[in-house]
């Protein structure tokens, strides 16, 4: 018998999320069953909810930044034990056949991934519905296990803003030595701040805002650089080995590739639009510069991070919410007003639920 659950959903583009009763399947014979503690919110959610991408089927419960308790699991999973705390992030299937996936590289399988919400199932056609719901079922391949002793809320971000800035960092081989440049201060850059560190790298934040200049140094950036000041990003021309750029939105990235020495790498990580304005091949080619983009983590190395999180004292900055929050949540994230992660607490719902 399928289960009811009780969740969140966007019933439409232009309505405030609400109340949703709906169904998880039987668990298969690698499914995991969850019960969900926390879910981080993420911009995804936001863009999700309010369709502003143009492929939301309502209605849609968000939420991909999960972690859960084991509550039951399939005839053949290995991994898991009822009583277990794991954690769901950005996927929950994808073809596990192709060179990607058999890399580990999910995120970049060739048939393409099944996201945690918005997504048809290939195996019953149903959509993925995400973690602003008391449970989930997902196959054991794309859940991953919380390190002895992380705290928990703040962990559920890991699952999302943490393998999208580790992920290209553990790529390009960011070590002790290298000069790291992060552009962006929202969930994924305060993020990138903190693994880059730990990986040994001199970190260096650009914000457009010099009152942004204190939190930079909090977060833990050994330099801050006000990118609108032309002087400051003269003085840093040609020193820099990666920069992780976390900006969503268009932006000029020549003024940043001019501080990348030669051989430097830019990578995006928040940019699904077009570049706006073009970037000067010249830049590149004379330098050798190589301009890159990163898509989340694959499920190893999501696991990889989480550990390396947990060894490391490193945590997301979160503020917790209960569900009904959420949609004040949305409201505030967008404006920037959010250090740096909301995470709801799941308990909320089921409080909400018997009322
Ligand atoms: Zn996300
Ligand atoms: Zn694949």
């Amino acid at each position: 018998m399928p289960t009811q659950v009780q969740s969140y959903a966007a019933y439409a583009a232009d309505t405030p999320l609400s109340h949703y009763r709906f169904e998880r399947r039987d668990l298969r014979a690698d499914d995991v069953a969850i019960d969900i503690l926390y879910c981080g919110v993420c911009h995804t959610d936001l863009h999700f909810a309010r369709d502003d991408w143009g492929m939301t089927s309502f209605p849609i419960v968000p939420g991909h930044e999960i972690v859960g308790r084991v509550t039951g699991v399939g005839s053949e999973v290995t991994g898991y034990q009822v009583g277990e705390l794991v954690g769901v992030g950005c996927m929950v299937d994808s073809c596990r056949q192709c060179s990607a996936c058999s890399d580990g590289l999910e995120q970049y399988c060739e048939n393409g991934f099944t996201m945690t919400y918005g997504s048809v199932d290939p195996h019953d056609g149903t959509m993925t519905q995400g973690g602003y719901s008391d449970a989930i079922v997902v196959s054991e391949r794309f859940v991953v296990r919380m390190p002895e002793g992380i705290d928990l809320p703040s962990a559920a971000p890991i699952m999302c803003a943490g393998i999208t800035t580790y992920s290209p960092l553990k790529h390009y081989g960011v070590k002790p030595g290298h000069k790291v440049g992060v552009i962006g201060m929202g969930g994924l850059g305060h993020m990138g701040v903190k693994l880059a560190k730990a990986l040994g790298a001199e970190v260096t934040i650009f914000t457009r805002s010099e009152s942004k200049v204190a939190e930079a140094k909090r977060q833990g950036a050994d330099h801050v650089v006000i990118s609108s000041d032309e002087s400051q990003m003269a003085e840093v021309a040609e020193t820099f080995d990666f920069m992780l750029d976390t900006v969503p939105v268009q932006h000029d990235l020549n003024p940043y590739l001019n501080v990348l020495r030669y051989d430097g790498t830019h990578i995006l990580v928040g940019l699904l639009e077009p570049i706006d304005p073009a970037v000067n091949g010249g830049s590149l080619i004379f330098k050798r510069r190589v301009l890159a983009g990163s898509l989340i983590g694959g499920m190893p190395e999501t696991q990889e991070v989480l550990d390396f999180c947990a060894e490391n004292g490193i945590t997301c900055d979160v503020e917790m919410i209960n569900i009904d929050q959420i949609n004040e949540a949305f409201e505030r994230m967008q404006k920037g007003d959010v250090k740096y992660r909301f995470v709801i607490d799941m308990a909320s719902l089921k409080t909400q639920s018997a009322a």
